[in-house]
């Protein structure tokens, strides 16, 4: 007898941020996926700044078992809390407030350091698997499989597989799309995480997650349930005071406070706590119709939808895509099928999601050009307020509730449906042409 031993699909993850460790959780996971990560990092770590964890993100960690770590640092409420707010920046009034969801199955929305998220996630994978030093420069593809070279001149492959998460300046994306190009938004992000007791002596912060608006710009203010305080806040910044490439470089706190001297008095308190910031320059680009190239390449994370932090939801948009590449992969394995197939119901499951966000940011900018053209003018707090009351609507909530296992059962259901009804016709059609069977209808 001889025994038929299939080949294992051959896997290169290029990057390991948020994205590329959920795949790698993922895919070690199947026994058939022969698998190597590799990074441009010398050794991973993040720059200090907060990321939100919403209930997609929860119910992400809970199926990477990444859950248990983040939990230690996050409270439990009993639905009493104030989660988040809009207010005005000028004036400080409230625009709009939201209560903490009490979940059954997962702890409420809470925000953490990026690199508890990173530890929790590292935590799942076994130690020294990832090459570090690995800046890919080169992706050749040949009939036996794709070959990468990295910078340090050394080479790998052939894989039958590509995973470019590889962040916003993705390599691979360069590779699969040349045509598509990111482009400086006009806007810096700055960050910092400080100690709560640095702005204990100011009044009128809200014990929330909050929003405060301006016309041109927002500064985000939250007490994390660690003792600490993080601030966020977004300006517009000339191209030309703008190193291309800045990204989370020190900036003095009379950099970042020339922005905000317009705003309330307890958002310029805050904004004068902290001595240092991190400075982010935002880069963005246009949404690519499909995220998978010549069935060997697919794209995930901030390397498939370069949405520049919108939505505050991009570590759980690239554990969605892990979970659905993986899924799909161990779908088509079952069904005989091949890689290029598992990539196509991937881009079929994902590339309609980020359609949605996309057009919610589109929303958004039309809600703006709206207002600015009311005859006469608003006056400027009114611009603001009905502005966030109109951005910040309930029917956006879809995007952190989404439960994308729910997608893909629904998605391969379909299938499997319509491939029963292919083969039932198809038998149907057999039976019709033997004489002296008929086929009712
Ligand atoms: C200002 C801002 C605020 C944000 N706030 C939030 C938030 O609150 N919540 C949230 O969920 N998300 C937030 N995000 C988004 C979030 O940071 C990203 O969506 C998330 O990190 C995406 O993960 P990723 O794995 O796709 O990419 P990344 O985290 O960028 O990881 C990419 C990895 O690829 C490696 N790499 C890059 N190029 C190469 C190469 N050539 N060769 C080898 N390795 C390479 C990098 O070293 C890195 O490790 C924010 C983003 C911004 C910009």
């Amino acid at each position: 007898m001889t025994v038929q031993i299939e080949e294992k699909i051959k896997i290169a993850v290029i990057g390991t941020g948020p994205g590329g460790l959920a795949a790698i959780i993922h895919l070690l996971r199947l026994p058939f996926v022969q698998l190597s990560a590799f990074d441009q990092a010398t050794e991973l770590r993040e720059v200090g700044a907060g990321i939100s964890i919403n209930q997609n993100t929860w119910r992400h960690l809970n199926l990477l078992g990444a859950a248990d770590a983040i939990e230690q640092v996050s409270l439990r409420g009993d639905g009493s809390k104030v989660d988040h707010e809009q207010r005005n920046g000028l004036t400080g009034e409230l625009i709009a407030q939201s209560f903490q969801k009490v979940e059954t199955d997962a702890p409420p929305r809470s925000r953490i350091e990026r690199y508890r998220l990173q530890n929790a996630l590292l935590g799942q994978v076994p130690k020294d698997f990832i090459q570090l030093s690995k800046k890919l420069s080169k992706i050749e593809e040949f009939p036996q499989g794709t070959q990468l070279t990295f910078q340090d001149g050394t080479s790998a492959g052939p894989f039958d597989l590509i995973i470019g998460a590889d962040g916003i300046r993705s390599a691979v994306r360069q590779h699969a799309f040349p045509d598509h190009k990111l482009t400086y938004t006009g806007k810096v992000a700055y960050r910092v995480i400080i100690p709560q007791a640095e702005v204990a002596h100011i009044t009128g912060i809200p014990q929330a997650a909050t929003f405060w608006h301006t016309k041109d710009t927002h500064v985000y203010t939250d007490p994390l349930d660690n003792g600490l305080f993080e601030i966020a806040t977004r300006a517009s910044e000339p191209e030309e005071d703008i190193k291309k490439v800045s990204w989370g470089q020190r900036v003095k706190r009379e950099q970042v406070q020339r922005h905000y001297d317009n705003y309330c008095e307890t958002i310029k308190q805050v904004i004068a706590a902290p001595d240092e910031w991190l400075e982010f320059a935002m880069f963005g680009g246009p949404r690519l119709e499909s995220v998978i190239s010549n069935g060997h390449i697919a794209l995930l994370g901030d390397a498939s939808h370069p949405l520049s932090g919108a939505f505050g939801s991009g570590a759980a948009f690239a554990f969605e895509d892990a979970y659905v590449l993986a899924q799909a992969l161990l779908y088509t394995r079952k069904k005989g099928e091949t890689v290029s197939e598992a990539i196509k119901f991937y881009d079929e499951v994902r590339s309609p999601h980020y359609k949605g966000l996309y057009q919610i940011l589109n929303s958004f900018a039309d809600n703006a050009k709206e207002l600015e053209a009311i005859k006469p003018p608003l006056e400027e707090n009114e611009l603001i307020n009905e502005r966030t009351k109109r951005n910040w609507t309930a029917e956006n909530k879809w995007i952190y509730e989404y439960d994308v296992t729910k997608v893909w059962k629904k998605y391969v259901d379909a299938i499997d449906a319509s491939n029963i009804l292919a083969k039932l016709t198809l038998k149907a059609e057999k039976e019709s042409a033997i004489p002296g069977i008929a086929v009712s209808a």
